[in-house]
Protein backbone atom coordinates (compact mmCIF):
# COMPACT_ATOMS: atom_id res chain seq x y z
CA UNK A 1 0.00 0.00 0.00
CA UNK A 2 2.77 2.32 0.05
CA UNK A 3 3.73 2.74 -3.26
CA UNK A 4 -0.22 4.49 -3.86
CA UNK A 5 0.85 7.61 -3.43
CA UNK A 6 3.34 7.83 -5.84
CA UNK A 7 0.43 6.32 -8.30
CA UNK A 8 -2.11 8.61 -7.63
CA UNK A 9 0.09 11.45 -7.71
CA UNK A 10 1.49 10.22 -11.23
CA UNK A 11 -2.34 10.15 -12.09
CA UNK A 12 -2.85 13.60 -10.90
CA UNK A 13 -0.21 14.99 -12.96
CA UNK A 14 -1.28 13.04 -16.33
CA UNK A 15 -5.28 13.91 -15.58
CA UNK A 16 -3.87 18.05 -15.34
CA UNK A 17 -1.45 17.81 -18.70
CA UNK A 18 -4.42 16.30 -20.58
CA UNK A 19 -6.61 19.15 -19.31
CA UNK A 20 -4.42 21.58 -19.78
CA UNK A 21 -3.62 19.95 -23.69
CA UNK A 22 -7.27 19.95 -24.68
CA UNK A 23 -8.00 23.25 -23.01
CA UNK A 24 -5.82 24.77 -25.62
CA UNK A 25 -6.67 22.58 -28.35
CA UNK A 26 -8.22 24.37 -31.66
CA UNK A 27 -11.07 26.12 -31.29
CA UNK A 28 -14.02 24.84 -32.23
CA UNK A 29 -14.77 25.99 -36.15
CA UNK A 30 -17.60 28.27 -36.66
CA UNK A 31 -20.21 27.37 -38.97
CA UNK A 32 -20.85 29.55 -41.75
CA UNK A 33 -23.37 29.37 -45.14
CA UNK A 34 -22.27 30.71 -48.40
CA UNK A 35 -24.86 30.40 -50.83
CA UNK A 36 -24.22 30.60 -54.75
CA UNK A 37 -26.83 32.29 -56.30
CA UNK A 38 -29.79 31.17 -58.35
CA UNK A 39 -29.62 27.75 -60.04
CA UNK A 40 -31.58 25.38 -62.17
CA UNK A 41 -33.71 26.60 -64.00
CA UNK A 42 -33.09 29.86 -63.19
CA UNK A 43 -29.83 30.92 -64.35
CA UNK A 44 -29.74 34.85 -63.18
CA UNK A 45 -27.81 37.14 -65.45
CA UNK A 46 -26.99 35.34 -68.79
CA UNK A 47 -24.41 37.82 -70.87
CA UNK A 48 -22.60 36.30 -74.32
CA UNK A 49 -23.63 32.66 -72.99
CA UNK A 50 -22.08 32.95 -69.71
CA UNK A 51 -24.82 32.08 -67.01
CA UNK A 52 -24.45 33.82 -63.59
CA UNK A 53 -25.68 30.59 -61.54
CA UNK A 54 -22.40 29.02 -63.10
CA UNK A 55 -20.11 31.68 -61.73
CA UNK A 56 -21.78 31.60 -58.75
CA UNK A 57 -21.11 27.99 -57.69
CA UNK A 58 -17.45 27.85 -58.68
CA UNK A 59 -16.83 31.02 -56.38
CA UNK A 60 -19.19 29.34 -53.38
CA UNK A 61 -17.20 25.70 -54.39
CA UNK A 62 -13.80 27.60 -54.13
CA UNK A 63 -14.66 30.01 -50.90
CA UNK A 64 -15.43 26.53 -49.16
CA UNK A 65 -12.23 25.10 -50.04
CA UNK A 66 -10.48 28.45 -49.28
CA UNK A 67 -11.83 28.48 -45.66
CA UNK A 68 -10.58 24.84 -44.38
CA UNK A 69 -7.79 25.38 -41.63
CA UNK A 70 -8.78 28.63 -40.87
CA UNK A 71 -11.43 28.33 -38.10
CA UNK A 72 -14.83 28.82 -40.52
CA UNK A 73 -16.76 25.98 -41.60
CA UNK A 74 -18.59 26.63 -44.80
CA UNK A 75 -21.70 25.13 -45.66
CA UNK A 76 -23.15 25.57 -49.39
CA UNK A 77 -26.93 25.91 -49.94
CA UNK A 78 -26.07 24.19 -53.20
CA UNK A 79 -23.12 22.31 -54.62
CA UNK A 80 -24.42 21.37 -58.47
CA UNK A 81 -26.88 23.65 -60.58
CA UNK A 82 -30.29 23.29 -58.83
CA UNK A 83 -32.53 26.02 -58.03
CA UNK A 84 -33.26 26.31 -54.13
CA UNK A 85 -36.15 28.05 -52.60
CA UNK A 86 -34.95 31.38 -51.29
CA UNK A 87 -36.45 31.56 -47.90
CA UNK A 88 -35.42 27.48 -47.79
CA UNK A 89 -31.40 28.74 -47.73
CA UNK A 90 -32.04 30.68 -44.97
CA UNK A 91 -34.21 28.66 -42.98
CA UNK A 92 -31.19 25.80 -43.30
CA UNK A 93 -28.80 28.17 -42.84
CA UNK A 94 -30.69 28.64 -39.07
CA UNK A 95 -31.71 24.99 -38.71
CA UNK A 96 -28.01 24.34 -38.75
CA UNK A 97 -26.98 26.59 -36.56
CA UNK A 98 -24.71 29.09 -38.76
CA UNK A 99 -23.07 32.72 -37.72
CA UNK A 100 -23.87 34.18 -40.45
CA UNK A 101 -25.36 34.49 -44.22
CA UNK A 102 -23.69 34.89 -47.62
CA UNK A 103 -24.31 34.76 -50.73
CA UNK A 104 -23.08 35.35 -54.03
CA UNK A 105 -23.87 36.86 -57.07
CA UNK A 106 -22.62 38.49 -60.40
CA UNK A 107 -24.11 41.92 -61.80
CA UNK A 108 -25.60 42.83 -65.01
CA UNK A 109 -26.34 46.74 -66.33
CA UNK A 110 -27.50 47.14 -69.58
CA UNK A 111 -24.67 49.83 -69.51
CA UNK A 112 -21.35 48.05 -70.57
CA UNK A 113 -19.18 50.75 -69.16
CA UNK A 114 -20.48 49.82 -65.45
CA UNK A 115 -18.02 47.43 -63.68
CA UNK A 116 -17.09 46.74 -59.88
CA UNK A 117 -17.72 44.70 -56.78
CA UNK A 118 -20.72 45.63 -54.72
CA UNK A 119 -22.75 44.01 -51.97
CA UNK A 120 -25.66 44.37 -50.85
CA UNK A 121 -28.34 44.29 -47.71
CA UNK A 122 -31.85 43.96 -47.34
CA UNK A 123 -33.83 47.50 -46.73
CA UNK A 124 -34.49 46.69 -43.12
CA UNK A 125 -30.82 45.20 -42.62
CA UNK A 126 -29.68 45.36 -38.89
CA UNK A 127 -26.30 46.86 -38.38
CA UNK A 128 -24.51 43.36 -37.77
CA UNK A 129 -25.76 42.56 -41.15
CA UNK A 130 -24.62 46.35 -42.39
CA UNK A 131 -21.27 45.57 -40.68
CA UNK A 132 -20.74 41.93 -42.63
CA UNK A 133 -21.36 43.59 -45.78
CA UNK A 134 -19.04 46.35 -45.04
CA UNK A 135 -16.37 43.49 -44.37
CA UNK A 136 -17.32 41.66 -47.35
CA UNK A 137 -17.26 44.65 -49.32
CA UNK A 138 -13.73 45.51 -48.22
CA UNK A 139 -12.15 42.79 -48.21
CA UNK A 140 -13.53 41.41 -51.90
CA UNK A 141 -11.91 45.14 -53.47
CA UNK A 142 -8.81 44.55 -51.83
CA UNK A 143 -8.38 40.81 -53.24
CA UNK A 144 -9.31 41.59 -56.63
CA UNK A 145 -8.72 45.58 -57.46
CA UNK A 146 -12.18 45.97 -58.73
CA UNK A 147 -13.98 49.31 -58.75
CA UNK A 148 -15.49 49.88 -55.12
CA UNK A 149 -19.31 50.15 -55.56
CA UNK A 150 -19.91 50.06 -51.85
CA UNK A 151 -22.84 48.35 -49.64
CA UNK A 152 -26.00 49.01 -50.88
CA UNK A 153 -29.61 48.47 -49.40
CA UNK A 154 -32.35 47.18 -51.28
CA UNK A 155 -35.36 44.67 -50.87
CA UNK A 156 -33.97 41.57 -50.57
CA UNK A 157 -35.22 37.70 -48.96
CA UNK A 158 -32.39 38.15 -46.73
CA UNK A 159 -35.36 39.93 -44.79
CA UNK A 160 -36.46 36.78 -43.78
CA UNK A 161 -33.68 35.73 -41.49
CA UNK A 162 -32.26 37.19 -38.22
CA UNK A 163 -29.04 35.85 -39.23
CA UNK A 164 -26.20 38.63 -39.96
CA UNK A 165 -27.00 38.43 -43.98
CA UNK A 166 -25.04 40.25 -47.05
CA UNK A 167 -24.81 39.63 -50.86
CA UNK A 168 -21.72 40.34 -52.61
CA UNK A 169 -22.05 40.77 -56.44
CA UNK A 170 -18.44 40.23 -57.15
CA UNK A 171 -18.19 41.98 -60.83
CA UNK A 172 -20.59 42.68 -64.02
CA UNK A 173 -21.44 40.28 -66.64
CA UNK A 174 -22.48 43.39 -68.87
CA UNK A 175 -18.33 44.74 -68.39
CA UNK A 176 -16.65 43.35 -70.81
CA UNK A 177 -13.80 43.13 -69.45
CA UNK A 178 -15.02 41.87 -65.68
CA UNK A 179 -17.13 39.23 -67.89
CA UNK A 180 -13.31 38.22 -69.04
CA UNK A 181 -12.15 37.87 -65.47
CA UNK A 182 -15.09 36.43 -63.52
CA UNK A 183 -14.44 33.26 -65.96
CA UNK A 184 -10.86 33.21 -65.09
CA UNK A 185 -9.57 30.52 -62.69
CA UNK A 186 -7.14 32.79 -60.90
CA UNK A 187 -9.49 36.14 -61.11
CA UNK A 188 -12.12 33.58 -59.10
CA UNK A 189 -9.65 32.52 -56.32
CA UNK A 190 -8.89 36.16 -55.57
CA UNK A 191 -12.07 37.03 -55.21
CA UNK A 192 -12.82 33.44 -53.29
CA UNK A 193 -10.08 34.87 -50.88
CA UNK A 194 -11.68 38.04 -50.42
CA UNK A 195 -14.69 36.78 -49.34
CA UNK A 196 -13.16 33.92 -46.64
CA UNK A 197 -10.97 36.92 -45.16
CA UNK A 198 -14.13 39.52 -45.35
CA UNK A 199 -15.89 36.41 -42.99
CA UNK A 200 -12.74 36.05 -40.78
CA UNK A 201 -12.58 39.86 -40.50
CA UNK A 202 -15.99 40.33 -39.66
CA UNK A 203 -15.80 37.38 -36.59
CA UNK A 204 -12.78 39.08 -35.72
CA UNK A 205 -10.83 35.60 -36.25
ZN1 LIG B 1 -27.88 37.16 -59.14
Amino acid sequence: MDNLGPVLVALLVVAIALAVFLSLGPRPEILVVVDAGHGGHDPGAVVAGVQEKDINLALALLVQRKARGTGIRVVLTRTTDVYVDLVERVRMAEAIGAVLYVSIHANYHRDPKICGVETWVDTGAHAESLRLAESLQRAVVLATGAADRGVRRQTLYLRHTKLPAALVEVGYLSCPAEREKLLDQAYQERIAEGIVQGILNYLGR
